[in-house]
């Protein structure tokens, strides 16, 4: 059955009402403390939270930030910051769904960013350009990271860098400016330009110069929750494949019947349990070490002759995707006389 969402893509809109439900029900508070008016989940229940909406066919790109890009304010913030913000945050009433960490000349390398924060007084002026800065259109909030330091002025590289809480609302066309990407994906990405910029200095969260720790904490969390939505996808793919090859019927047959069908079904399957993760990692160990994978004394040609073993013993690696592809996938015996 196709998701909801689909119409939203195909339309390239905003699912607003799928974000919406998201966060009335709290789903996106998950991780915020009940103190503040969220569900003080840990990372394993909102891991399994975006699992689900991806496993049945959605996906939660449109909002999955407000989850974790508010643990930069609840780790690093003052204690007035989190008050002012975290509970509005948990109700809904505020949406934190961005992030302005990449540039177009600084891609992966985030310490050369080139967006500068100026102290003036009681306020920061900020200059520059972020890119892929993703659902900003869509959020009253953003995580903003700038260079308060020049890059000439630092002792170690990893500071000079401060992360700032910019209330967006009334600052679009006010010193920001936001241009659409139209990508390959429903994303709502842009690029965001900031001309002049002008934020209170209690917009700064945590120390001056600290900031690129902060951001790095608070990516621990997206790549878990990433991680678990992929997960999700991957539930999906499989029950979506599985069941077109269960009832799609060629030559007088399903055509999950054939192993050819079953097997790529079942062996991704067996990669989300690991099963094959000791072999994949014997290959690259023996390829890394090169002519002396075979020198007996570094003990890699004896751990690949003994990790060969389990694609045989105690049962076959081709009788376990028989196996999945039946009893987990739900496709016909594809083995045995008369594939009875
Ligand atoms: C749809 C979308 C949404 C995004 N949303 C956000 C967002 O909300 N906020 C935000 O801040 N960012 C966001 N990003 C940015 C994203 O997180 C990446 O960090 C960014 O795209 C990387 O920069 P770049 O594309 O300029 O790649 P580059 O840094 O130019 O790299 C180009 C390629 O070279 C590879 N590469 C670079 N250096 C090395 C190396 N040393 N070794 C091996 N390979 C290397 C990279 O892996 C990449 O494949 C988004 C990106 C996309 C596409």
């Amino acid at each position: 059955m196709p998701c909801f969402i689909s119409d939203f893509q195909f339309r390239r809109a905003y699912p607003k009402a799928f974000v919406d439900a998201l966060i009335r029900e709290g789903y996106l508070a998950a991780m915020i403390p009940e103190s503040y008016g969220g569900s003080g989940l840990n990372l394993t229940a909102s891991a399994a939270i975006l699992e689900e909406i991806h496993s049945q066919g959605c996906n939660a790109a449109a909002c999955h930030a407000q989850m974790y890009t508010m643990g930069t304010v609840l780790r690093h913030g003052s204690e007035a910051q989190k008050e002012r913000y975290l509970p509005r945050i948990a109700d809904g009433t505020l949406r934190l769904q961005a992030f302005g960490v990449t540039e177009p000349t600084s891609g992966t390398d985030t310490l050369a960013l080139k967006t500068t924060a100026r102290r003036e007084g009681d306020e920061y002026v900020i200059n520059g350009q972020k890119i892929w800065t993703s659902r900003v259109e869509h959020s009253d909030l953003m995580v903003l990271l700038a260079r308060t330091t020049p890059r000439d002025q630092i002792t170690s590289k990893t500071d000079g860098l401060s992360v700032f809480l910019v209330d967006l609302r009334d600052k679009v066309g006010n010193g920001i400016d936001i241009r659409p990407i139209r990508t390959m994906i429903n994303h709502a990405t842009t690029e965001v330009f900031f001309d002049n910029l002008r934020i209170s200095a209690d917009s700064l969260i945590g120390e001056e110069g600290k900031g690129f720790r902060y951001i790095l904490s608070g990516m621990n969390s997206e790549r878990i929750l990433i991680a678990a939505e992929c997960i999700g996808d991957a539930k999906w793919f499989l029950n979506t494949g599985a069941t077109y090859a269960r009832e799609r019927v060629v030559f007088g047959a399903p055509i999950g019947a054939n192993q050819g069908i079953q097997f790529p079904l079942a062996r991704a399957h067996a990669h989300m349990l690991a099963a094959d993760a000791s072999w994949e990692a014997a290959e690259a160990c023996m390829q890394t070490h090169g002519g002396f994978a075979f020198a007996e004394e570094y003990d890699v040609e004896r751990k690949f002759r003994e990790a060969r073993l389990y694609q045989v013993a105690p049962i076959s690696t081709n009788l376990i995707l028989c196996y999945i592809a039946e009893q987990v996938l739900g496709l016909p015996k594809s083995y045995g006389l008369g594939r009875g």
